[in-house]
């Protein structure tokens, strides 16, 4: 099956069991501080999971968009994307696992027609020390489903228990999670190896299996004392990759053979003579890059030196790099005609043709030390083999490998804590610090409006326990009178200790209302929206999904509202970083 007709069936299966179909979510979270990116279906649906509304109802079901950054310079192999999409069904606290595990069963084998004897389970083992029982329920209904008790397998929190920041004793305070059940699906033709481990299992990596959906019965809370409890409501969240579905109704492994991929990689084959099946890395690594950059590109997220335009950017040059040892000679053109894209790669040859010329510079004495070697790879983009490559042309003999690998590991070692950081930052992250200041964005944005005119839009956000920041469209530097006239306005908003209400109507109506929105966001038909003040005279009024405080005042415990900096991120973007203290 193409990936399209999975996806159908999968919203027309849900949609007949009583669901509301959600449009994708956009890849870039504006009013969610948790991350970079939108990386899986309950990501925006969080505030729900933990008990309140949605205005689709109860039973909600989507394919959403995602992109997962951790690990891009490991794509390559026949699973892993960087941008893929996840077919999602959800109970907020509705049925529970009596119907979600009969219906993901019925999906598998009746709408996408897998052979149930190749479905392998796995159940949560229990932990006795934070009192949660084994999770032999599940296990009985995949038993009265037909799937024979050998092909049941429990397994710790490390691989059967999820949460956003994954086994419970990762979780912080106030976080929702709850044991899972996967399911995998068996190739038969490959034999598992000693390498692998004594005996084969659903989670071994010889290759036997490959885990293709898992729902998650999301029924815990984790408590200020480390302790859980149960969470207000029991609900379900499912997860299932589309593209791994789709490879798996082809009877193969490789997501890349799914329509989503082949024909660029046959087209790839054909202008470079290369075959696929020969060495594929160099085919998948293109064909995953120009697919998710050109999505980012698709929702706004341009290449650029910072944070999501850095990841577009780092994208389209690993895939011209590896366009040209794959002996593509038109480069990029010959899969893509997005102009950003193409554009992007004139820039980087550009920038790589100046990086030659300085490499010539830095070849006096033969030899190129490790500093160099490392100004290179950092101004210009240079990857190390090319350093060696062109360093050779050049009558260098000697590069100073190890040093240049020694100021590297420094190097990601200090991004990786970055990214780490900002991502537990925001899953931390239901919490009252995070609350007051997500309310306080709302207030500075529209003070922002108020103070420098209607133009002002946000075009990013994120917000710690620390501190907020905010992206907004503005041309010019905004002077000190400005801030201080911005800083009064929100004071004084927090002084008048506003109701902040949270309504729920259609969309036209909000529209009508003039809520602020996502830049480029797609919304369903009926919306949540929040204002500061009563509705019928509000301060503000966006599309949100919350959380917030109920009343304005309450930013007060944190302390006063002041503007720590401003500056420019982008041409025609300024970013303003304030705290409540
Ligand atoms: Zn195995
Ligand atoms: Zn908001």
């Amino acid at each position: 099956m193409t990936t399209a007709e999975v996806r159908q069936k999968f919203l027309d299966f849900y949609a007949s069991k009583g669901h509301t179909i959600l449009p994708s979510a956009p890849l870039v979270p504006e009013n969610d501080p948790t991350t970079l990116f939108t990386s899986s279906g309950m990501q925006p649906l969080v505030p729900y999971l933990l008990g309140q509304p949605h205005p689709g109802g109860k039973r909600l079901a989507n394919a959403q968009k995602s992109v997962r950054t951790g690990d891009i310079d490991e794509i390559g192999d026949n699973r892993h994307l960087t941008f893929f999409e996840m077919l999602g069904n959800w109970s907020l606290g509705d049925y529970f696992k009596q119907e979600q595990l009969p219906w993901v069963y019925e999906f598998l084998t009746k709408e996408l027609k897998l052979d149930p004897e190749r479905l392998w389970v796995t159940c949560f083992e229990g932990d006795e020390a934070l009192g949660i029982p084994k999770d032999t329920e599940s296990a009985d209904i995949w038993k009265s489903l037909g799937i024979p008790e050998e092909r049941i397998h429990f397994y710790d929190a490390k691989k059967n228990w999820w949460s956003r920041s994954g086994t419970p004793e990762h979780m912080p305070a106030g976080e929702p999670g709850g044991p899972d059940s996967e399911v995998f699906f068996e190739f038969t033709d490959v034999t598992h190896t000693a390498a692998f481990g004594e005996t084969c299992h659903p989670n071994c990596d010889c290759g036997r299996f490959m885990e293709i959906g898992n729902s998650v019965f999301m029924e815990y809370i984790k408590k200020e004392d480390g302790s859980f409890a149960k969470l207000a409501q029991r609900n379900v969240d499912f997860g299932g990759g589309l593209e791994r579905l789709a490879a798996a109704t082809l009877n193969t492994d490789d997501v890349f053979v799914t329509d989503a991929f082949w024909p660029m990689i046959e087209k790839l084959q054909s202008v470079s003579g290369k075959t696929y099946a020969d060495d594929p890395k160099p085919f998948r690594i293109i064909a995953d890059h120009i697919r998710a950059a050109t999505e980012l590109i698709a929702q706004g997220v341009l290449p650029g030196n910072v944070e999501r335009g850095y990841v577009v950017r780092r994208l389209l040059r690993r895939a011209v790099r590896v366009c040209d040892t794959l002996g593509v000679q038109e480069g990029l053109h010959a899969v893509t005609a997005v102009p950003e894209i193409l554009r992007e790669e004139e820039q980087f040859r550009k920038t790589l043709e100046r990086g030659i010329k300085e490499l010539a510079r830095f070849a006096v004495g033969g030899s190129l030390s490790a500093q160099d070697a490392f100004q290179l790879f950092t101004t210009y983009g240079f990857p190390i083999e090319l350093i060696a490559e062109e360093a050779g042309t050049r009558g260098i003999k000697q590069i100073d490998m190890e040093g240049f690998k020694e100021l590297l590991k420094q190097h990601q070692a200090l991004s990786r804590a970055g990214s780490e950081q900002k991502f537990k930052g925001g899953l931390a992250d239901n919490s009252e610090k995070t609350t007051r200041l997500h309310t306080a964005h709302h207030l500075l944005l529209k003070a922002l409006q108020q103070v420098l005119g209607g133009h002002v839009h946000q075009r990013g956000s994120n917000i710690t326990q620390e501190r907020l920041r905010i992206d907004f469209s503005h041309p010019e530097k905004v002077t000190k009178e400005q801030l201080a006239e911005i800083e009064k306005i929100v004071n004084e908003k927090i002084q008048e200790d506003l109701p902040v209400v949270r309504t729920e109507m259609p969309l036209e109506e909000a529209e009508k209302l003039g809520a602020e929105h996502e830049f480029g966001a797609k919304y369903p038909a009926r919306v949540s929206v929040y204002s500061v003040g009563p509705l019928d005279s509000a301060f503000s009024i966006e599309f949100c999904g919350g959380p917030h405080v109920t009343h304005t005042g309450e930013l007060s415990t944190g302390g006063v509202f002041k503007i720590l900096k401003e500056e420019a991120v982008a041409q025609g973007i300024r970013r303003i970083k304030a705290v409540l203290e």
